[in-house]
């Protein structure tokens, strides 16, 4: 049942300082609504203060700063998969953030708002856990840098404090092949797949069948080990099938992609 929005204060601060002070005023920070907003129609959230950060223009953008990718949080999904900076930085996100959802979501969704919210079928999560991405999460006291794994704790559970925004992501130019996929029967992936090669080492994640992404590596390619990696995995049961159905479907993904990758590189 969709019911009407409850009755809310919106402030629209155009820069960070007032961001803090409106969030300082008991405020819930927003910026696309496709999680927020919905949970407040199904009745499940009701913030008395929404603080849209859509004009803060400190958050949004997408940078290369030496070796490294800077995205800003506010920066929407259509930006990041159309950027060339990503295409040829960080593939993964790219295919990510170009697949996810649908066009109105990617329309409208922030690569800060789906961390922030974490989701546990996250296919941004999937990518930067791969990408192994640092966040810097600011304050109007200071700011912090977190590893994505120190950041997304669970299943709607990360490490922000109250008055904290997700400032920026920050990812490690690519120095190799990446490969991303994943099964979507509907909207959110059932399971979702990132492969990336460094320095010839191998790191594989699995995302969407368990509470968060989950990191496997070996020393090459050649050395993945489907059979190893499986009975490590944790698998949630859900509408989308049985915890033994994700782990067989994530291991049908992950030799997918690492074909895929054999076959980007010649093999
Ligand atoms: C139909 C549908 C299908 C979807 N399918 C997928 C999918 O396949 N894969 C996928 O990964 N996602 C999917 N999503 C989720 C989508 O990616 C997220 O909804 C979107 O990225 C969230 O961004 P937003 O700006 O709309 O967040 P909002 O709804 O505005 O905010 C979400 C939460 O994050 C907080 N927040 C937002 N920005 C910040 C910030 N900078 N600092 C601190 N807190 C912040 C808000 O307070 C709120 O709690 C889907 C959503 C819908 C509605």
């Amino acid at each position: 049942v969709i019911a009407l929005l409850p009755s809310f204060r919106l402030s629209r601060p155009t820069s960070l300082s007032s961001a803090f002070a409106s969030l300082d005023e008991d405020g819930t920070a927003y910026v696309g609504g496709t999680e927020l907003l919905a949970a407040m129609h199904l009745g499940l959230l009701a913030p008395a203060h929404l603080v849209d950060l859509k004009r803060v223009q400190e958050l949004s953008g997408i940078s290369r700063r030496g070796d490294r990718l800077l995205i800003g949080a506010t920066t929407r999904h259509r930006e990041v998969a159309a950027s060339p900076l990503v295409a040829a930085s960080a593939p993964v996100l790219r295919l990510a953030c170009s697949q996810l959802g649908n066009p109105r979501v990617r329309s409208m969704g922030t690569i800060g708002g789906n961390l922030c919210f974490a989701d546990p079928r996250s296919d941004v999560s999937t990518a930067l856990f791969a990408l192994q991405a640092s966040l810097t999460l600011r304050s109007a006291s200071g700011q912090r840098r977190l590893p994505i794994d120190e950041f997304v704790l669970g299943a709607m559970d990360v490490d922000l404090e109250d008055g904290e925004l997700l400032e920026s992501i920050e990812v490690p130019v690519a120095s190799g092949a990446q490969v991303y996929l994943r099964h979507q029967p509907t909207e959110y992936p059932t399971v979702a797949v990132a492969l990336v090669l460094s320095d010839g080492a191998l790191r594989v994640v699995v995302g969407a069948i368990a509470e968060r992404p989950q990191v496997y590596t070996a020393p090459s390619l050649d050395q993945l080990s489907v059979d190893e990696l499986l009975p490590q995995l944790e698998a949630m049961e859900d509408l989308n099938g049985s915890a033994e159905y994700k782990r067989h479907l994530a291991g049908v993904f992950v030799n997918r992609a690492a074909a895929a990758l054999r076959e980007g590189l010649g093999g």
